[in-house]
Formats: structure tokens, sequence, C-alpha cells
């Protein structure tokens, strides 16, 4: 599905949540010329080999502003509450929620830790043009960097559209766990063989629950 996500189709039996990304996906396609994104400087990171397209395609909205955050929907719905649907403590924007709420900001403690990282920012961007000019990180540990922060936001707009929807908020170890369970099997079908030890040693550190 890597090469074919802007013509995938959503088979009739996957989640709605699924159909929701997907029909976000075909909305996007239909106003955009690709061409153009293919050359803009953060692609490179966006299509990461190790990140899973969902993650990808989710990241590359919130670089975009396009997730239709509280704040956004308030100009539109002006009675809308704009809180934050994960801490209750500030308006929900894109940069609220990736990664200053205090709900995100403790999943990536959490994954910092397990990475080993010692970087105390709470910005996005921030992050992920740190990990890419860190000059003493393997190519296959800034892979994993970038894998672990698309999935995290990935599984953070999740945890929010269940509250939204569902009005049910998943504990921040149950999405940390969520995370690493999911770079943990993409790292088993696309780790390159060739990955030195030291490598591989700090990756099973990362998976350990
Ligand atoms: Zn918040």
């Amino acid at each position: 599905m890597d090469k074919n996500w802007w013509d995938y189709q959503v088979p009739l039996d996957c989640s709605w949540y699924w159909k929701r990304l997907v029909a976000v996906k075909d909305a996007f396609k239909a106003k955009t010329d690709l061409s153009k994104f293919a050359v803009m400087s953060w692609s490179k990171i966006v299509w990461e080999r190790l990140s899973i397209p969902k993650h990808r395609f989710v990241l590359w909205l919130v670089m975009l502003q396009r997730l239709r955050t509280r704040d956004q929907l308030h100009k539109f719905q002006p009675l809308m509450d704009q809180s934050c649907l994960l801490c209750g403590g500030d308006i929900e924007s894109i940069g609220h929620l990736f990664l200053h709420c205090h709900y995100s900001s403790v999943c990536l403690q959490k994954l910092k830790q397990r990475l080993g990282w010692n970087s105390a920012s709470l910005n996005l961007m921030l992050l992920i043009r740190w990990i890419h000019k860190a000059k003493r990180l393997s190519v296959v540990r800034k892979s994993i960097m970038y894998a672990v922060l698309a999935a995290l936001v990935y599984h953070l707009w999740r945890v929010r559209n269940d509250v939204f929807w569902s009005n049910k908020l998943w504990h921040v170890d149950n999405t940390v766990q969520r995370v690493v369970r999911e770079i943990q099997v993409r790292i088993s079908l696309v780790m390159p063989k060739k990955a030195k030890a030291i490598d591989r040693e700090w990756v099973t550190k990362f998976s350990k629950s």
C-alpha cells in the first residue's frame, strides 16, 4: 500500500475511523496537485520508509495545518466549545495537541525515555528538525525516531477522536503501548538486515514493556 496510497480504495469491512481517514485523503487528492508536494523539503521526512503510511498521512496533514481541530471548527460554529478534549485545559489547536498538551507531552516523554532521547522540546517541528540535524545518530535510529513521532501524532489524533465521538479517553500507557506495538511490527518487517548490533540493541530496549 505504500506506493498506492493515493489511489487506495477503502474496503467495505474496515473501521469507521479508517473510512474517515481515506475520505480525507480523497478530498485532499481532488484539490491538490500531488506532484508539487513531492519536491517540498519535508517530503523526505514524511515518506521515511520505516514509518507507516497512515501515520505519515496524518503527520502530513498536521504539517499542512489541515486537521480540523476545535479552534478551526469554532470559526464555523461560534458556539462550539474549543477546549482540548485530552486535557480540558487549553484551546484545542494543532500546536497544542502536537505536542504541548499535558496528555501528549506525557506520551512523548515516555517514548523519549524508551528511545534514550534527551531533547526537552515539545514542539513537533523542532523535534523533527532535531532528528534531521543530529550528527551522531545512525540512519536506522533516525528512521525509527521519525516513525515513532509519526505514530504518536496518528495515535493522539485517534485518541482525540475517540473522546470526540465516543467520550472515551484512553490511558496514556495504552496510547504509548499502541505506538510501541505498531513500530515493533514495522521494524520487524522493514529493518535493514545490515543494521548494526548497537542499533539492534537500542531497538530491543525501545520495544521492552
Ligand atoms: Zn490538551
